[in-house]
């Protein structure tokens, strides 16, 4: 396998002509085509018909256009002054807003959770009806710190969750505290408009309010009671975008039958995930998110199909989609498996595996024995820092 080769697939899963591979999208189903193109070449057999590779499930998705800002309106007594955000480096458009534009005060809801049995509402005590929230991610508590409180608190972690329940109050729209970053896990509200959001657009919502922003963060984790308020700023955020309910993605399936008359009902899956965000607006090329992983696994595939010793147990190679969408590929296939779960005996699911030295095996932990296999073959064949880890969510 050489690296100068799997690089090369990068560079053109990357590149601008798959347009950042969203799921639902044309472009999508054009960079799942070109692996299929390698693996037929290869002798890779079509995995979920005689004659197919393509495992269709239903995805919507939203496109996201040029043009969207978000900015603050400064009070001044002459004319109106307005602070624009810099696109990418200070916000990014909601992965998944409605389209249009909303001008409104801001109130700032913490987690924007609603638990009864927690006794916890961030909502309480402010009208967000026809507001823009300012809203944190994920919930107050840790999964590593308290696993038992988190299990508690993790359905209200969720981006569905928290959209939909802001929506239910009646806000019109809302600045994330998720970071500049596209994100399209996320439900759609026609009438809700959205950007992820940093620091300088936080700072700047609680300048002059007497809170700060640190403070009233803390002061929710250690106390576990709402900081709500109405911070008196007035924000525009405009999205230009488009909503496809009715999208088709595709996982791309392929096997190479195991050379062992029994044991080749069993099967060892090498996956990742071969979509990425597509346009937010620009396009968003996911080199490394997971045009990387793909390229590993096509690059095993080559190996494993010219290689003389044959693997006694099939081996699958599947490329999910919509992973970005909310693992909602390799759901469908867990649901609608090709070959039975049953007979899977392993799953090596790799993300990210292109930049840096080190690697880390997340839920290794979780599954010790497993894990005693990679860390075999490592010690004797490759070499590198891996990292078992405990994956608490
Ligand atoms: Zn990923």
């Amino acid at each position: 396998i050489s690296s100068h080769k799997l690089f090369d697939y990068v560079k053109e899963l990357a590149s601008d002509k798959y347009a950042g591979r969203l799921t639902g999208t044309e472009e999508y189903n054009a960079s799942a085509e070109w692996v299929v193109s390698h693996f037929k070449k290869w002798g890779i057999a079509p995995a979920v018909s005689k004659n197919s590779y393509f495992q269709a499930f239903p995805i919507p998705y939203t496109l996201i256009f040029k043009g969207c800002e978000v900015y603050l309106h400064l009070p001044s007594k002459e004319s109106a002054i307005k602070k624009y955000y810099q696109y990418e480096s200070e916000f990014i458009p909601g992965s998944t807003s409605g389209s249009g534009e909303v001008t409104a005060e801001v109130i700032y809801v913490g987690y924007g959770a609603t638990a009864p049995e927690l006794g916890y509402d961030d909502y309480q005590g402010v009208d967000v009806k026809g507001k823009i929230i300012l809203m944190e991610r994920e919930v107050p508590v840790s999964p590593d710190k308290d696993p038992e409180l988190f299990k508690k608190w993790r359905p209200y972690s969720f981006h569905q969750y928290k959209l939909e329940n802001a929506v239910a109050h009646g806000a019109k729209g809302m600045l994330y505290n998720y970071g500049p970053i596209g994100n399209p896990n996320n439900s759609y509200d026609e009438g809700f408009i959205y950007s992820h959001v940093g620091s300088a657009v936080v700072s700047d919502v609680f300048s002059g309010t007497g809170r700060k922003h640190k403070n009233a963060v803390a002061k929710i984790k250690k106390t576990l009671k709402p900081q709500s308020f109405a911070t008196g700023k007035v924000f525009t955020i405009k999205n230009i975008t488009e909503h496809h309910h009715e999208g088709v993605g595709y996982n791309v399936i392929g096997i190479l039958e195991g050379s062992d008359p029994v044991l080749k009902e069993e099967v060892i899956i090498l996956g990742g995930h071969l979509d990425h965000l597509g346009r937010c607006y620009e396009i968003m090329p996911g080199a490394n998110d997971n045009a990387s992983a793909v390229s590993v696994i096509m690059g095993i595939a080559e190996a494993m199909s010219k290689c003389p010793i044959k693997s006694r147990r099939s081996v699958m190679f599947l490329c999910f989609g919509a992973e970005e969408q909310g693992i909602v590929g390799s759901g469908y296939y867990v649901e609608h498996p090709v070959v039975p779960l049953e007979k899977t005996l392993a799953f090596v699911n790799m993300d990210g595996v292109g930049c840096g030295d080190k690697l880390t095996a997340l839920a290794a932990k979780n599954y010790p024995e497993f894990w005693k296999f990679i860390e075999k073959a490592n010690q004797k064949y490759i070499h590198r820092v891996v990292n078992p880890r405990y994956f608490a969510n």
